[in-house]
């Protein structure tokens, strides 16, 4: 910290351009939200030397979803899924402790037994959380929801972390949607599963576009009578999450679940999203029944998604239920279909590889509003928000985490302005680049994609040593947690 603190002050003249309002003054970081990632981002520039204004609107005001007046409450779960170091999940949280996450060490602290994931008690670990952030000389809690950027900037802070959350107060996110665009600005998240190319049948699934005109940008599973009729009867009565009050209202105006169309009828479907016009199966030379269409999810076509999915059905029917469709009975699924409230911006289009806006990078935004998706991606992020403020401050060039770790892979994703219709991901290796050497069996790809984010982080880390990284720590693995003990998809999943 006095090394941080030394750097800081030596750098203040050579960032006197940018923060000339601040001469002879420690610099002034706003973070607007004390959630996962702002908590974090306000921790990693404090213990850097920076002083920090935190701006949590609870409890003076409260989010539909949070109950209490800690930072860091989870609103949900009380898990930060699996701790094999070789799933996604896993390497994302070994990546976090050699960079000394302030938050993922406070779930540490209060984890709880939960087998092969880290969970852990919910009150004791928001409670620790809190206490520390509140504790600490360079951090000042403000209890007061932001309404505008230019709030921030009168109070004299050279940079902004915004990190207001999927919740985001109502007037702060009509403030953004003005500064963005009403378009780089999404309220709800309604996206349907993806699954990772390598785990498709391809003796099933045909590839080709209604009555073979453009591109063939599709990939086709299709049912006959008998199969799709059970895959309906089984839709229809899979378990659904149930909503909340909040979540009730507008959700369904726009678009429905699928299971809701298949309510309405056992044809629906069939004439709606899974339509077989145009389309002959190759292996029966006749038109299918009906037939889902897989679009693919990136130029590698390593991950596709389900045209059409959008669900509320609960991960585990989902897993049960789409494994029914031809083609697809040892899918793997990257991400879940979901419906529900989410402040997040259309990340390809507004931010840059730091997660800066790009219409103000004096703005880094943090969270599950870039479009992350995840309690452990919104610290992650709160940290990347972090380094690159700290770096501004001290004049250091920005900082990218290197693709082929797991959250280098997903911010690089999400920026890519390739990336079309954007939808929130969490972290999986469906998207890191491919490995130099393919290597075809699932679980020892998992390991290498992990052992080469270990290396490229730790290359990082001693490359960049001045952003004075915090120590790294160890985080206790279950035995449970072993690579051994676990099969690669649940490790993806837990
Ligand atoms: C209903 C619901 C359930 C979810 N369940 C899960 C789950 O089980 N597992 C999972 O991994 N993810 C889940 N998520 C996603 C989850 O919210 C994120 O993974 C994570 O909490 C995001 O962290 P964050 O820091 O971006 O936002 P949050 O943790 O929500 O923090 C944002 C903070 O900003 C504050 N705030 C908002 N607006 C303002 C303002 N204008 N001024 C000042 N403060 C403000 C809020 O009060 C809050 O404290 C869920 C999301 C929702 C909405």
């Amino acid at each position: 910290m006095q090394a941080s603190a030394e750097k800081l002050a030596n750098a203040e003249t050579a960032t006197n351009a940018e923060t000339s309002a601040h001469k002879g003054a420690p610099a002034k970081v706003a973070v607007v939200g004390a959630g996962l990632a702002g908590s974090e981002a306000a921790w990693q520039l404090a213990e850097r030397g920076v002083s920090v204004k935190l701006y949590e609107m609870r409890p003076k005001q409260s989010s539909p979803a949070h109950k209490s007046e800690q930072c860091a409450e989870l609103v949900c779960s009380n898990s930060f899924k699996s701790l094999n170091p070789h799933s996604a999940a896993g390497c994302l949280k070994a990546e976090l402790a050699a960079m000394g996450s302030f938050v993922l060490r406070c779930a540490t602290k209060t984890q709880v037994p939960a087998g092969s994931a880290l969970a852990v008690d919910r009150e004791r670990f928001a409670a620790e959380v809190t206490a520390a952030l509140r504790a600490h000389p360079n951090i000042e809690l403000i209890t007061h929801e932001i309404q505008s950027l230019t709030e921030v900037q009168a109070d004299n802070c050279a940079y902004t972390i915004v990190a207001t959350g999927p919740l985001t107060s109502d007037a702060f996110a009509a403030h953004l949607a003005q500064i963005l665009g009403e378009s780089y600005l999404s309220f709800y998240d309604a996206a349907a599963p993806i699954v990772s190319a390598d785990s498709l049948d391809y003796q099933t699934l045909f590839a080709q576009s209604r009555y073979n005109k453009g591109s063939v940008d599709y990939l086709n599973a299709p049912f006959d009578q008998a199969s799709y009729d059970a895959f309906i009867g089984e839709l229809v009565a899979a378990e659904r999450v149930i909503k909340r009050d909040f979540e009730k209202k507008e959700l369904f105006a726009a678009c429905q679940p699928v299971e809701e169309v298949a309510r309405l009828s056992a044809d629906a479907l069939r004439f709606g999203a899974l339509k077989p016009v145009g389309l002959t199966n190759p292996a029966t030379e006749r038109r299918p029944w009906a037939a889902v269409q897989l679009r693919a999810e990136n130029s590698e076509r390593s991950a596709y998604n389900l045209v059409g999915f959008q669900t509320n059905l609960t991960f585990s029917e989902q897993e049960r239920v789409f494994r029914l469709i031809p083609g697809l009975e040892q899918a793997e699924f990257l991400r879940f279909g979901v419906m529900h409230r989410n402040t997040f911006v259309n990340a390809p289009l507004a931010l840059g590889h730091s997660f800066e806006l790009h219409k103000n990078p004096t703005v880094f935004l943090a969270g599950q509003l870039t479009g992350t998706e995840g309690y452990t991606e919104a610290i992650a992020s709160g940290l990347l928000a972090a380094l690159n403020v700290y770096a501004r401050l001290t004049g250091a060039a920005p900082v990218t985490l290197p693709p082929k770790t797991c959250f280098g892979a997903l911010v690089n994703y999400a920026t890519n302005p390739q990336t079309v219709d954007y939808q929130p991901m969490h972290v999986n290796f469906g998207i890191m680049p491919a490995l130099e050497t393919p290597i075809r069996n699932k679980r020892q790809r998992y390991e290498a994609y992990a052992e080469r984010s270990r290396l490229a982080l730790k290359e990082f880390i001693e490359q960049r040593s001045e952003l004075a990284f915090l120590p790294a720590f160890e985080f206790l693995v279950d035995e449970m947690a072993s690579p051994q003990g676990l099969s690669a998809n649940e490790a993806e999943h837990e």
